[in-house]
């Protein structure tokens, strides 16, 4: 008999804070799709101040209106945290061109980050197609001497989630030139990472490695469309030669910053839960998907936490670091400084997969916190919110390294991510507002369940 009854107050109580939770979710959602400024913020950010790659006069600009508005928030706390990060500047617009005895094809191609530029006068040589680092390696130094090598291994159309792909073609893009390089290529042109096929080049990080300088060699990223007909050209006629002229320039290091704002928590001040995206872009667009999005997302969480006058626990910090594109830096500093302060960080979440309808989230976690995670699944349901999985977050987390930690993605659909990412139509008509407003209540949902019932 009292077993019974025990288990009835139990269940009482259990439905009790379920139907609260549900309530707190529908609020959330309710303000986020009517009040929440995410939307205007990105019209700024994208529209007003446009590109930020690192240590452009854009990336400056971010940091001091994203501060402001933040501040305007009325949050417990808003700063900046100092960061050098690398300049790069891409210079006047690349030339790509296909010369294949009298017929000249102009193909459109873009530097990617970091490399270096060509002679003015342009780089001119045979071409050498391979589908993956490991066919060039089988090549050998003969066959890819004086030459430039065009990487040309296609995005897998058969994965449902596209980052899957993007996984599995990104490493031509970023090891391509070095490992081309060893072999004594001239330069190294990469399909871009795209699954559609369209005339916009993609460009994005890549790395030399411990190459000396002297054998850094030029390299960019060339539009599918051109991908393809240099491939068809190739196979008529392997001795052409393509045409590359790029401008690019790497200047010493510059001051920069991540941006920070927080509500200190109520109970546990000591305990931090971070959100955010990276503040920085590529210089082709102004980055509203990649990551803008991320961005006035993480800010809308504590501008709900506030408006709905919900009072955290824990200490909620929206983070917007810098440099994620071309260095990562803000992310390492992050964490080097919350070391050094004894910062105690128990959850992070980061929205960098675009501003499109959220479907859920990834997972950093254990298998207690995973399974609290699970309970919370029909809370989300009303949402359209329904893939809990395990799996990589976010770059500028990744660096926190708190053992006790959960961090988690924001994973909106993919299907459109890589039409845009890191090309010239990554622009604000390119993100939708409810899509935005879903992503950032989705995100603040989360957050308020973590910080109601804390990190096991
Ligand atoms: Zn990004």
């Amino acid at each position: 008999m009292r077993r019974i009854s025990f288990l009835v107050i139990l269940s009482t109580f259990v439905s009790f804070a379920q139907s609260e939770d549900e309530a707190m979710l529908k609020k959330i959602y309710d303000f986020s799709l009517t009040d929440s400024k995410c939307y205007s913020w990105l019209d700024d950010l994208s529209n007003k101040i446009g590109h930020r790659l690192s240590g452009s006069t854009g990336a400056a600009k971010g940091v001091l209106y994203t501060k402001a508005e933040l501040e305007a928030l009325g949050l417990d706390r808003v700063f900046l945290q100092d960061v050098m990060v690398p300049m790069w500047v891409r210079g006047k617009k690349e030339t790509g061109l296909i010369i294949d005895g009298e017929t000249k094809s102009i193909v459109q191609v873009c530097a990617l980050g970091g490399s270096v530029a060509t002679d003015k006068s342009g780089l001119l040589a045979e071409v050498i197609e391979v589908k993956s680092i490991d066919e060039l390696k089988s090549l050998g130094e003969d066959k890819v001497k004086g030459k430039i090598v065009f990487y040309n291994r296609p995005m897998e159309p058969t994965n449902i989630e596209a980052f899957t792909s993007y996984g599995r073609c990104v490493d031509q893009r970023f090891y391509g030139a070095m490992e081309a390089s060893k072999l004594g290529a001239v330069g190294t042109i990469v399909r871009s990472m795209n699954l559609r096929l369209d005339d916009f080049p993609h460009t994005g990080a890549q790395s030399y490695g411990d190459l000396p300088k002297e054998k850094y060699i030029p390299t960019a990223a060339i539009s599918t469309n051109g991908a393809e007909l240099l491939s068809k050209k190739l196979k008529i006629n392997p001795k052409l030669q393509f045409l590359l002229r790029m401008y690019c320039q790497t200047f010493d290091d510059v001051l920069s910053h991540n941006v920070i704002g927080e509500i200190k928590g109520s109970e546990h001040p000591e305990k931090i839960m971070i959100v955010g995206g990276h503040l920085d872009s590529w210089d082709l667009a102004d980055g509203s998907q990649d990551d803008g999005a991320g961005c006035v997302q993480g800010m809308a969480v504590l501008e709900t936490f506030k408006k709905l006058n919900y009072k955290p626990k824990n200490t909620i910090r929206v983070v917007l670091f810098m440099n994620e594109e071309n260095g990562g830096r803000g992310g390492k500093k992050y964490e080097e400084l919350s070391k050094q302060n004894n910062e105690n960080h128990i959850f992070a979440l980061e929205s960098d997969s675009g501003g499109f309808t959220p479907r859920g989230f990834s997972f950093e976690c254990d298998e207690n916190n995973y399974s609290k995670v699970l309970s919370w699944k029909s809370l989300f349901e009303p949402y359209l919110i329904h893939s809990f999985v395990k799996g990589h977050t976010g770059s500028d987390i990744n660096p926190l390294t708190s053992k006790k930690m959960v961090k988690v993605g924001l994973k909106p659909d993919s299907q459109r991510y890589f039409d845009y990412h890191h090309a010239a139509n990554d622009t604000f008509d390119g993100v939708n507002k409810r899509e935005l407003e879903l992503g950032a209540a989705t995100m603040t949902s989360i957050i308020y369940l973590f910080d109601k019932y804390g990190i096991d």
